[in-house]
């Protein structure tokens, strides 16, 4: 049994005794209801505000800061920082990183879902941690606010920098803005300032 089924396994009797449709507890379905793996972006109101995208890689959360969060614009290319990966469960978080610790701040879930990789060779398809070592990855997301093709290029000469830049499929839209537009919480309707107040209580 490799390690995801067994972790499905495990948490059967939790899932059978919950509906989460209705609790906000975490379903412990780190894989994605589809099977796909899961993403996460998060607004971080740190020293500078961006936002963090996540990306489950064989059971690390490898991840961005894009200072000016996804576009919906595939003519707009978002630069991408490469920071540590983090631990999967580090998706479900939102809340405040407490002053004098890193990163300190207010994180807020500003979207999530599933994602599939689509990137290919020539020869077949390319496994995520092949595509990013080569600095090369288009992914299929399936979030509540950002959907469809994304690319991630690295930029040359510099191993952290990369590009975030919408395909121009059918979830492209110029005119969406949803950085902008659809600033809440996709997990708790809370907007940054509501999450920091409710940690102050
Ligand atoms: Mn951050």
């Amino acid at each position: 049994m490799v390690k995801g089924q067994r972790r499905r396994h495990q948490l059967e009797r939790y899932r059978e005794r919950r509906d989460f449709s209705r609790s906000t507890e975490p379903t412990g379905d780190i894989g994605g209801t589809s099977g796909n793996p899961v993403f996460v972006i998060q607004k971080h109101d740190a020293s500078n505000l961006h936002y963090d995208l996540r990306l489950a890689v064989d059971g690390v959360l490898k991840s961005w800061a894009v200072p000016k969060g996804p576009s919906t614009d595939p003519r707009e290319k978002r630069l991408a920082i490469a920071t540590e990966d983090h631990p999967l469960d580090y998706a479900d978080f939102e809340g405040v990183i407490p002053e004098g610790e890193y990163g300190a701040g207010t994180v807020l879930i500003w979207d999530r879902g599933t994602y599939e990789n689509i990137t290919e060779t020539e020869n077949g398809p390319r496994s995520m941690s092949e595509a990013l070592a080569k600095g090369h990855a288009l992914v299929r997301l399936c979030g509540e606010k950002i959907h469809g093709g994304y690319a991630l290029q690295r930029i040359d000469d510099d191993a952290d920098q990369w590009l975030l830049i919408k395909i121009d499929d059918e979830a492209a839209d110029a005119r969406r803005n949803p950085v902008s537009t659809e600033p809440k919480s996709v997990v708790s309707g809370c907007n940054l300032d509501e999450i920091a107040a409710r940690e102050g209580e």
